[in-house]
């Protein structure tokens, strides 16, 4: 969190157990599902250390693929309309998500992934890949070209502190996706409405959709 935490490299194995932070019930605040019931799957550790970051994801436990289904199930037997399960961190390609990603679409649950883009793994061609291309201490990460055709959306966060535009990396004559773009958090009111203004302008004058952190506004984890 804030930059502080361990970087971990990608994790090499059969994805028969991964590394969890915690399994939520919650309300997607953000991006394209905005508002959307569903269960949160967090996973620990990150291969980067953004000193903006607002997530804590350096607490997990190591739980093997048949826990992590049981405590959705549970989750599902109380909730049974949930339809949708977000895979976020940390940095959820990190670890090999495969195995999960084709386990919840089994029993019938739409999978979204939160990525840096920087990690590339093979997934189900269903899910749902929204990508966060990250700069931090005025270092662009670039996105991996393997992983680029298969995102479904980008959301970039804004700050006006941040020098470089990264939107500005992004070919977006050969990516016709939607791009959401989220004022960052930076836990001070002057600077959050400084974002906030700078997003909406960006926004008006290119067509790209405004993403609130909903969860924070109305308590929600
Ligand atoms: S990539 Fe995301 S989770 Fe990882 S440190 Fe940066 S903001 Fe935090």
């Amino acid at each position: 969190m804030f930059g502080k935490n361990k970087i971990l490299k990608a994790e090499i194995h059969d994805g028969d157990y991964l590394q969890v932070q915690e399994i939520f019930l919650t309300l997607q605040g953000e991006g394209p599902n905005v508002g959307t019931p569903a269960i949160f799957i967090r996973l620990g550790g990150c291969n980067l250390a953004c000193d903006f970051c607002d997530t804590e994801f350096d607490s997990y436990q190591e739980m093997s693929l048949k826990d992590i289904l049981l405590q959705i199930q549970n989750i599902l037997q109380k909730n049974p309309k949930i339809r949708l399960a977000v895979i976020t961190g940390g940095e959820p390609m990190r670890q090999p998500i495969t195995k999960l990603c084709q386990e919840l679409q089994n029993i019938d649950l739409k999978v979204q992934i939160e990525t840096n883009g920087t990690i590339f793994r093979d997934l189900p061609k269903e899910v749902q890949i929204i990508c966060s291309p990250k700069i931090s201490k005025q270092k662009y990460y670039p996105i991996r070209e393997d992983l680029l055709p298969k995102i479904d959306a980008f959301k970039f966060i804004i700050s006006k502190r941040e020098p470089y535009n990264q939107i500005a990396k992004i070919d977006q004559n050969k990516l016709n996706i939607p791009i959401y773009l989220q004022p960052m958090d930076e836990y001070d009111q002057t600077k959050n409405k400084e974002n906030l203004d700078l997003a909406i302008k960006l926004c008006l004058e290119n067509g790209y959709i405004l993403s609130l952190q909903t969860h924070k506004k109305i308590g929600l984890p």
